[in-house]
C-alpha cells in the first residue's frame, strides 16, 4: 500500500468556526465538501481532540470561510498551530456573528457558508459533521486557496525535482540554505524571504532579527532546523 496516492486528492483550505455557549473558536480544516443540494447540505471532519470538537458537539453549528488563495500564512498559522484553549483566535480578526450565533471569520474569506448539524458519523479519531445550510454568502471575487497551493508555494515545500524549484535556483545564481521549523515544518527559503514580516528576498537565515518568528507558527528562530 502507497499512502502517497492519498496525495492526489485535492482539497480546499477554510476556517472552521464554532460556539459553546458564548465562547467562540476556529480552526483550519481542509475538509469541507457538499453533500447534497436538495436541501444544501455540507460535511466537515473534525479530530476529537480539537476543541472546535467540543464545541461544535455542543451547540450543533458550525461556519466555514473559504479561504482566498493570497491568505497570509500568520493568519492560517493563527487558525492553524495554536489552540483555542490557550488563545481567543478571533481576538484581531474581523469577524462577524452568523445567524446561528456562531463566528465566522472574514478576513481573507471569499465567501462563506454557515450550518447546522443534523447528523454525525463517528471515524475514529475525527467526526464527521453533516450540516444543513442555513445561510450562505459571498464576499469578493477570488481564486480560492487549495490545500495543494498552500503546501507548495505558501510553505515552500516544493520538491526539489519541481521545475520551478531548479529554475528559480539558477536565476538568483546563490547557494541558499534553506531552514526548516521543527514545530510545524514551515520552510525558510531565503531566496523568497518572508515578506509578510518585512523579510527582503535574499536575507539568509543566519541574517534574521533574533526576534523573527516562524510565520505559520509563531516558533522563534532556535526551533529552526538546517535542511539538506
Ligand atoms: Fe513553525
Amino acid at each position: 500500500m502507497n499512502l502517497k496516492a492519498l496525495y492526489q486528492i485535492s482539497y480546499g483550505l477554510y476556517v472552521i468556526g464554532s460556539r459553546k455557549g458564548d465562547r467562540r473558536n476556529g480552526q483550519i480544516a481542509n475538509t469541507v465538501i457538499q453533500v447534497s443540494s436538495e436541501p444544501p447540505t455540507i460535511s466537515v471532519c473534525i479530530n476529537k481532540g480539537n476543541l472546535s470538537h467540543e464545541f461544535i458537539k455542543d451547540s450543533a453549528v458550525f461556519t466555514v470561510s473559504i479561504l482566498s488563495r493570497d491568505t497570509p500564512l500568520s493568519f492560517i498559522g493563527r487558525f492553524g498551530f495554536k489552540s483555542g484553549r490557550d488563545v481567543d483566535k478571533f481576538d484581531s480578526v474581523n469577524y462577524k456573528i452568523g445567524e446561528t450565533q456562531a463566528p465566522i471569520a472574514l478576513d481573507n474569506t471569499l465567501a462563506y457558508l454557515e450550518a447546522r448539524v443534523i447528523n454525525e458519523v463517528d471515524a475514529g479519531t475525527h467526526t464527521i459533521f453533516i450540516g444543513e445550510l442555513v445561510a450562505a454568502e459571498v464576499i469578493r471575487e477570488g481564486e480560492p486557496m487549495t490545500y495543494a497551493y498552500y503546501h507548495q508555494v505558501k510553505r515552500g515545500t516544493t520538491p526539489k525535482t519541481a521545475p520551478v524549484y531548479i529554475e528559480e535556483r539558477k536565476e538568483v545564481g546563490i547557494k541558499a540554505v534553506k531552514y526548516k521549523c521543527t514545530v510545524c515544518e514551515y520552510v525558510y527559503d531565503p531566496e523568497k524571504g518572508d515578506p509578510e514580516s518585512g523579510i527582503a528576498p535574499g536575507t539568509p537565515f543566519e541574517e534574521l532579527p533574533e526576534d523573527w518568528q516562524c510565520p505559520v507558527c509563531g516558533a522563534g528562530k532556535d526551533e529552526f532546523e538546517k535542511e539538506d
